[in-house]
């Protein structure tokens, strides 16, 4: 592994430690909060049926991540809205954890990258939660 270089002086918390990136494709469905009523409903009903919970099992799901959906644990459904209208997209999910990068977000939470589907050139908006 090399040795990335480091800064003269930050705290070790901001640092991100060398790891490798061990990817692995999941499913991740939006948080119930986001889905019709007769959608959520009917979720709710197929993962009873499966024997998991939908938020625990199927939604949001927790780690770093390409893609997939926010979850909103922090604070009820807040859309992240393009300033030309568009319903913003999550591109990138860095989540504090003690495995891999051990990086920290806030107070121990997810940082969130957001890009509008209407146009990529839009600025991006970051969330924390
Ligand atoms: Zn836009």
């Amino acid at each position: 592994m090399l040795d990335p270089p480091q800064p003269d002086r930050a705290d070790e918390g901001y640092l991100p430690r060398p790891c490798v990136l061990d990817p692995v494709e999941v499913v991740d469905l939006p948080d119930q909060e986001e889905l019709p009523d007769d959608l959520r409903a009917e979720a709710e009903r197929w993962a009873e049926a499966h024997g998991a919970e939908y938020h625990r099992a199927l939604a949001c799901r927790p780690g770093w991540k390409v893609g997939g959906w926010p979850s909103w644990h922090l604070t009820d459904l807040m859309p992240i809205d393009c300033t030309c209208g568009a319903r913003m997209q999550l591109l990138l999910t860095v989540d504090s954890d003690d495995d891999g990068p051990n990086v920290c977000v806030g107070r121990y939470g997810e940082l969130r990258v957001f890009t509008c589907p209407a146009d990529r050139s839009h600025p991006v908006r970051l969330n924390i939660q």
